[in-house]
């Protein structure tokens, strides 16, 4: 295939998306993008690729479209294919919304990642990686889940302690336990649904708070994300099952696709609302990149004391002293 790189419209931990454009002639509508990192450090890359490649088709998951390698000044680069996402990311859409989305429209999009999901669990993978900025949109009204790049078998173990995806985002037993399986990516999804309603993460964050206090936050004692207050009771309802602590009790992507907050008339994108401001979004960009923490439990020296020394270990374990290499986040990270 003769072709060069266009715009860049994204970027991630693993390099940089482009507009595929051809070498002769020009393209009025691109329908490709590519994704491009250095030979070297393309595992998540080529890991996404056959992901891609062994789920097969399913409308709400992007289109793999193949892979090459090019070799170019600066050094040997691994490309991947994919379609085109004309109307971009989930969070570009929120924050065009002035940051947060009416209910109707967190119904659909919310019922769209559940159909992918629903699907990618029906193949035995887990995304690992549910966040506003993995789900594109396209011009037709198509919501589509991306970025597989760390997406795994469900049930395979991990032998090292891991952070996948967005610390914002992690269920409980990822961090007590380095478990990744079906069910933390329907907590990631409710994570997904309040950040679409309330324009901010699930959970509060203060102003200094470090990943310890977040590890503690998610893996240690009761607390729950946040349901916003504005939601109907069906939303509540829904919201209740993503955030089971307890993963056996968390519904399945199926059952959650039954739940009354999914039933509705609200499949049509003509009726989303269509209105847009500069207004930044607080959807997190990074691990670190968290808004003011407003925490509902400021004792956090007494809490410390009721914690288990079994927990506290684990997540001394997860947040260690040694500065870990945040620039490649998206990538397995060995914590020690
Ligand atoms: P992260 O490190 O945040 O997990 P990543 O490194 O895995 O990200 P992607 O999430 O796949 O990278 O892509 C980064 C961004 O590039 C997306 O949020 C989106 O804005 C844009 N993007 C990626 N793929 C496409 C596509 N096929 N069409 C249009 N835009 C895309």
């Amino acid at each position: 295939m003769g072709w060069v790189r266009g715009e860049m419209i994204g970027y991630g931990s693993f390099g940089t998306v482009n507009l595929v454009l051809p070498k002769t002639g020009f393209s009025k509508s691109p329908s490709m993008a590519v994704k491009r990192c250095e030979t070297h450090n393309s595992a998540s890359l080529r890991n996404e690729k056959q992901v891609l490649d062994q789920l097969g088709s399913c409308p709400e998951i992007i289109r793999c479209l193949g892979d090459d390698y090019s070799v170019e000044d600066c050094g040997r680069f691994y490309n991947l294919f994919l379609e085109y996402a004309d109307k971009g990311s989930l969070a570009d859409h929120v924050q065009r919304n002035g940051g947060r989305l009416v209910e109707s429209d967190v119904k659909r999009f919310a019922k769209s990642i559940l159909r992918g999901l629903n699907f990618v669990h029906s193949k035995g993978f887990v995304h690992c990686d549910v966040k506003l900025q993995n789900v594109l949109l396209f011009g037709n009204g198509d919501v589509k889940l991306a970025d597989f790049g760390l997406a795994k078998r469900n049930g395979e173990k991990q032998g090292r302690f891991e952070i996948r995806g967005t610390p914002l985002n992690m269920a409980p037993e990822s961090i007590n336990g380095n478990v990744y399986d079906f069910p933390v990516d329907i907590w990631a999804l409710g994570c997904v649904v309040v950040e679409m309603f309330t324009g901010k993460p699930a959970w509060d964050l203060k102003q200094g708070s470090n990943m310890a206090d977040l590890l503690i936050k998610i893996g240690v004692g009761d607390e729950l994300p946040g349901i916003p207050g504005e939601l109907s009771e069906e939303g509540n309802g829904f919201l209740g099952k993503c955030f089971s602590r307890d993963p056996n009790k968390r519904w399945t992507a199926e059952m959650l696709l039954a739940h009354p907050f999914m039933a509705a008339d609200d499949d049509d994108p003509s009726t989303s609302s269509q209105c847009y401001f500069e207004e930044i979004s607080e959807s997190p960009r990074c691990p670190f990149d968290f808004p003011d923490w407003v925490s509902s439990d400021e004792s956090s020296s007494g809490e410390n004391s009721s914690i288990d020394s079994w927990a506290l270990d684990r997540i001394r374990e997860l947040a260690c002293d040694e500065a870990p290499n945040w620039s490649v986040c998206g990538s397995w990270i060995s914590l020690r």
